[in-house]
């Protein structure tokens, strides 16, 4: 068996060994493709005497290298290490394509000592003992599989190979995941069926005649090979001559006389049977016969078994050339375990310069104080009313908080749509729909007239200066109202409650999506003092020691600070591990130069950066045959939920492909194992930059305490670590691995920004409530 598929083009230099038909020869195989396919060979035909047929393994092979020396020495390339392939025809278990364990010899060889054993290592040592040459076995055939490769050299379409010849045999490429003696489902290999043995079990009797059965008899391997012998070389002469002297005898042919002729073993041979009867065309006509919805080419090839080893040795080489080239290029995207560790030591670095007073004007990561200072205790009671602006649609919900044994979070909630029209109209005329949202819900529940504190998830870049106050540095994800931008969006939302002068509402606080997330955990669970969100966009929060939060006064307690650490990186920190791809999308982005930690890891870009290097690999011809198509240039036609489909491990590559061809992408097997491991390897590395930034931040919450070791647990949210099917595992391992001191529980968020939001307000209802008693 060979792993092998076919794609054209071969280039180079190979030498061949044909051992297993009438002749053993050494052949010189040279291809080139310079737009016209052009192969040139030599060859030389060595005797090998009867007395080493059935002599020992070891002088065969001996004998077998001699004759490569001697063909060497004569074309004068004893001094290049040149690929080799070996053609050896006989029944043989190869589990490599360099590896190949002769089953039992047949065709008159009966050499000691090489059942059982890897004739390719025999060969090797024969040629190391030598010591005057060296050269690279790449692989063995058999002649069927030489034949198909030859075949396919000139027609891609060919899949298929067979031998009637002294013997007959055939190989196809069958799909891997039908062979159960190989591991792994992906892909096609070729399969030497050693056809000649069909019906040895008994299954052809009923076809067998008299004629079959006396042939048999006669023969060296009586009861083995009974296919073969009624179809190949070696009997069909004898077939017919059996057939003609029964004829005679019978009186029905010649007058009834036998001549001595006639009657010698042997003297009708095969090629006066061709000389009458067209075997080819007989063939081929019964095939397509019987295959009436098939449409198959048969192509006579030429020296398929010692041009086949050459040909399957250059596709070898080409295929590990290919390889080499691809995984030289997905080489820039993994990153090790020392390159993790100087990405989390640098974070660590960037959080440091947003904290500080002096440093927090120029600093890359903002580290954006929330003033939420506590996390839930449980005691929190009460209704509360959310809103969450920022993701595709706006909801209000109503959140019933309760304490006690009947501890937990009851929520309702309605989603309203926001036109374009607003999204991109005046400030007071989306605050004012806002608004009418919010009475349209208070209505629907019934609660008209009703006052509650209310939390807003306002998942915008804010500065705040307060809990209930939040400054909207810049609109994003198309939302372009006027009038908005520097201005507090809680006197917004309050003027506007004021024009409908229909009820009054307390805004208790204003929330970014991470600090939801946190809060949502919390309620949770006590341990959970780090929020993080993984989906469009990527953001973490986490509790800081007032001390280190210079940008406001006061040394107790804490803070949870919204790091906004999509912008790790664009100081160019880390310049040395972006690639090219990722400058690619950055650069073709709507914010060139900004976000560029997030533009590694998030859901909105991931399948850009897998696009990217699709393109790369297939303009330099290691993919899609080297052909671009138009949908593959096309921006954004890769999303991020594919990569998780593709690598969801249920899927078996048909699917991909299938998914591939969705999007427009013709592709072959080999096409898909390849798309399959470039989303692994981009997947993989956000992964793994999201775990080296979460490193750095429970790090320091551990140095912050001045703890030998830290049990936190992180609260996410988001699409792609939801969803995508390895993710968060190559995260938490990351985690593990670069943050050893602490242990770093992970916890889904259930709508971390809704909830979150009126978390938020309890707790801060809580402590104000505490404040004035
Ligand atoms: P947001 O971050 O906007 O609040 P989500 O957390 O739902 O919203 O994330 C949405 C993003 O998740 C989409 O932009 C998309 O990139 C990504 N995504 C959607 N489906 C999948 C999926 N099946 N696997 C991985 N990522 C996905
Ligand atoms: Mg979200």
């Amino acid at each position: 068996m060979v792993v092998l598929v076919w794609v054209p083009a071969e280039d180079g230099d190979f030498l061949a060994l044909d051992l297993g038909g009438t002749n053993f020869r050494v052949l010189r195989v040279k291809v080139s493709d310079n737009g016209l396919q052009k192969v040139e060979m030599e060859n030389q035909i060595y005797a090998i005497p009867e007395e080493l047929m059935r002599g020992s393994g070891v002088q065969l092979f001996d004998h077998i290298a001699e004759c490569l020396a001697n063909f060497m020495d004569k074309l004068k390339i004893k001094d290049k290490k040149l690929p080799l392939g070996f053609t050896f025809s006989f029944p043989c278990h190869q589990t490599k394509l360099d590896e190949s364990i002769l089953v039992t010899w047949t065709k008159g060889f009966k050499c000691s000592s090489v059942e059982g054993k890897d004739v390719v290592s025999m060969l090797r040592k024969s040629i190391k003992k030598r010591g005057d040459f060296d050269i690279d076995i790449v692989a063995v055939v058999n002649d069927t599989v030489g034949t198909m490769m030859t075949c396919g050299y000139d027609d891609h379409n060919c899949e298929v190979g067979l031998i009637v010849g002294t013997g007959t045999n055939a190989c196809y490429m069958e799909e891997m995941r039908h062979i159960d003696l190989v591991e792994g489902d992906e892909g096609r290999m070729c399969i030497n069926m050693e056809w000649g043995a069909f019906g040895d079990d008994g299954v052809l009797n009923d076809i067998r005649t008299e004629f079959d059965r006396e042939i048999d008899m006669g023969s060296l391997n009586p009861g083995k090979q009974l296919f073969e012998k009624m179809i190949s070389g070696m009997y069909m002469g004898e077939l017919v001559r059996l057939i003609l002297v029964k004829m005679a005898k019978e009186g029905l042919l010649f007058g009834g006389r036998l001549t001595p002729d006639l009657l010698t073993t042997g003297h009708f041979e095969t090629r006066y049977v061709s000389a009458i009867e067209n075997f080819a065309r007989r063939l081929h006509k019964t095939v397509r016969k019987l295959l009436p919805d098939c449409e198959i080419r048969f192509v006579r090839s030429e020296d398929g078994s010692g041009k086949g080893a050459a040909m399957v040795t250059a596709v070898a080489y080409r295929l590990a050339a290919q390889h080499k080239a691809r995984q030289k290029i997905l080489e820039a995207l993994k990153l090790s375990h020392e390159q993790l560790l100087e990405v989390k030591q640098r974070m660590r670095v960037e959080m440091e310069k947003g904290l500080g007073k002096e440093t927090h004007a120029e600093a890359a990561v903002k580290m954006l104080p929330t003033y939420v200072c506590s996390t839930p205790d449980g005691t929190e009671k009460g209704d509360f009313l959310a809103l969450d602006l920022g993701g595709t649609n706006f909801r209000v919900l109503l959140v019933r908080v309760r304490n006690g044994m009947r501890r937990g979070v009851e929520m309702h909630n309605k989603i309203y749509s926001i036109p374009v029209e607003i999204m991109q109209g005046t400030g007071e005329e989306l605050f004012d729909h806002i608004v009418h949202c919010i009475s349209d819900f208070l209505e629907y529940m019934g609660m008209k007239g009703v006052s509650l504190p209310l939390g807003f998830t306002f998942s915008f870049p804010c500065q705040q200066n307060n809990l209930d106050e939040g400054i909207l540095l810049k609109w994003t994800k198309g939302f372009k109202a006027t009038g908005c931008e520097g201005e507090d969006v809680v006197n917004l939302l309050k003027e506007a409650i004021h024009r409908r002068e229909e009820f009054d509402l307390d805004v208790v606080a204003v929330v970014n999506d991470t600090v939801g997330t946190m809060m949502t955990c919390g309620y949770e669970d006590p341990y959970c003092e780090v929020g993080l969100i993984v989906g469009t966009g990527s953001n973490a929060c986490y509790m800081e020691e007032m001390r280190n939060v210079e940008l406001v006064e006061g040394e107790e307690g804490r803070m949870c600070v919204n790091m906004e650490w999509g912008a790790f990186g664009d100081n160019g920190c880390l310049d040395d591990i972006r690639t090219e791809f990722d400058v690619a999308v950055d650069e073709l982005s709507l914010n060139p130069g900004k976000q560029r930690f997030e533009k590694m890891i998030s859901g909105m870009y991931l399948g850009e950066i897998v696009r990217n290097i699709l393109m790369d690999f297939t303009k330099r011809g290691l993919l899609f045959r080297g052909r671009i198509s138009e949908r593959l240039k096309t921006r954004g036609i890769f999303e991020t939920k594919f990569l998780s489909q593709i690598e969801s491990d249920c899927l078996a590559l048909l699917q991909v492909r299938s998914i591939l061809q969705h999007l427009g992408l013709e592709t072959t097997c080999d096409d898909s194992i390849i798309v399959k491991e470039v989303c692994t390897v981009v997947a993989r590395r956000a992964a793994q930059l999201c775990g080296a930034g979460m490193a750095a931040v429970v790090d320091k919450i551990r140095e912050n305490r001045g703890l030998d070791f830290l049990k936190v647990t992180v609260g996410v949210d988001g699409t792609l670590y939801k969803l995508h099917p390895h993710f968060s595992t190559v995260m938490h391992e990351t985690v593990k691995q670069l943050s050893p001191k602490c242990e770093v529980t992970f916890l889904q968020s259930e709508d971390g920004s809704g909830k979150g939001a009126a978390l938020i307000t309890a707790v801060a209802c809580r402590i104000r409530e505490a404040g004035q008693r």
